[in-house]
């Protein structure tokens, strides 16, 4: 990691939140994290889905607790599955309860409809003996109705007011192992509302542009709405609400914090989007690159570009590189340009390196 990106990495200071053996806030990476898109009482598909968040770099994974059966199908998911499991609880307290004696490893409750604070208690109390945390998640839909008149819209002031009335409550009983996610469906209120939230507290901070959709609108609508957030140096996990797959949910969220240099995650692949100045077939090459190298696990950059205008610099500033020029290409290897071969040679050439690269002790 350059300095650079050592700076990006820096989040406002948040103290550290066990959930399972992964630690949210505090120095620890930013988690991504999804949600499983079936019912919960059917175990095998929950498990199917969670295996897939997993395998495609997942850190948490969360199921819906709408009933009594769907608490007690958590025995199991908790059982096997390979990363730490939340329940989320809407409406039915109880529900919680039975999540907790189910071994969930962290409960998220919904502020606008659990009720009675001392029901909240009562979760908190059982969550407290268990050493589970409870994540506050407020969505902008469901903002209690005495705030929400109180403000006339679900602004960031309503947003934050919902968290804090939580907040108060769990304080009130010693219970601090606490997340907190603030969530509009408008990514401006969203940040407003997360940047006032850390201006006072440290609690770490789950991040969401809810309700994305799907397809391009949806991936554009939570990058853009997660980056203006997360370069603030506000977020701690994240959780892209698409209508799309779980494992597309991680994929893109993995893909937002590796943009911005705030998590590495295996071979990163820069390249050029091509103009009139290219003079060989770069798409096929770097496609060819990439379908070589994008599931190894190694913590390098490669760089394929098409011209001399920003072909060395970014071939220089790559683990690995090309700058290609006309029907050839110079490989850069740490910053060297070390040798020209002619553009048929260019993959083989590129490859012989990573691998040369991966196989030297560093
Ligand atoms: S690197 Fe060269 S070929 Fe690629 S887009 Fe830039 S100017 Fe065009």
């Amino acid at each position: 990691m350059n300095d650079e990106q050592k700076i990006k990495y820096k989040r406002t200071n948040t103290r550290p939140v066990k959930v399972g053996d992964v630690i949210i806030g505090g120095d620890s990476p930013i988690t991504v994290q999804s949600m499983a898109k079936v019912p919960t009482t059917d175990v095998s598909a929950v498990l199917d889905q969670c295996e897939r968040v997993f395998r495609a770099g997942g850190d948490i994974f969360r199921v819906s607790i709408p009933d009594s059966d769907s608490a007690d199908a958590l025995k199991e998911i908790v059982k096997h599955s390979p990363i730490p499991i939340v329940a989320d609880i809407h409406f039915d307290y109880r529900l919680a309860l039975e999540s907790l004696k189910s071994g969930a490893h962290k409960l998220r409750i919904n502020p606008g409809n659990i009720g009675f604070s001392e029901r909240v208690k009562i979760i908190a109390k059982e969550a407290k003996s268990r050493n589970v945390p409870i994540r506050i998640g407020v969505n902008s839909g469901s903002i209690p109705k005495d705030i929400l008149e109180k403000y006339g819209k679900p602004d960031a002031r309503a947003l934050l007011e919902s968290a804090e009335r939580e907040i108060i409550i769990l304080q009130e009983i010693g219970f601090e192992d606490i997340i907190v996610s603030l969530k509009s469906t408008v990514p401006q209120i969203t940040r407003a509302a997360n940047v006032m939230f850390a201006q006072k507290y440290d609690y770490p901070l789950h991040l969401g542009i809810t309700e994305s959709g799907f397809g391009y609108q949806g991936i554009v609508s939570s990058s853009t709405g997660l980056a203006i957030i997360l370069d603030s140096g506000i977020g701690n996990t994240i959780r892209v609400s698409l209508t799309e797959s779980p494992e597309t949910e991680i994929r893109i969220g993995r893909e937002i914090l590796r943009s911005m240099g705030l998590r590495r995650y295996g071979i990163r692949l820069i390249s050029c989007p091509i103009c009139a100045r290219c003079k060989v077939q770069l798409k096929y090459i770097a496609e060819r690159i990439w379908n070589n190298i994008k599931d190894m696990d190694e913590d390098i950059t490669v760089a394929v570009m098409g011209c001399e205008v920003n072909g060395p610099g970014e071939a220089r500033f790559a683990d690995i590189g090309v700058a290609c020029g006309d029907k050839v290409g110079l490989i850069f290897k740490n910053g060297e340009p070390i040798k020209k071969v002619k553009d048929s040679e260019i993959i083989a050439a590129l490859l012989d390196e990573i691998n040369e690269l991966i196989d030297t002790p560093r």
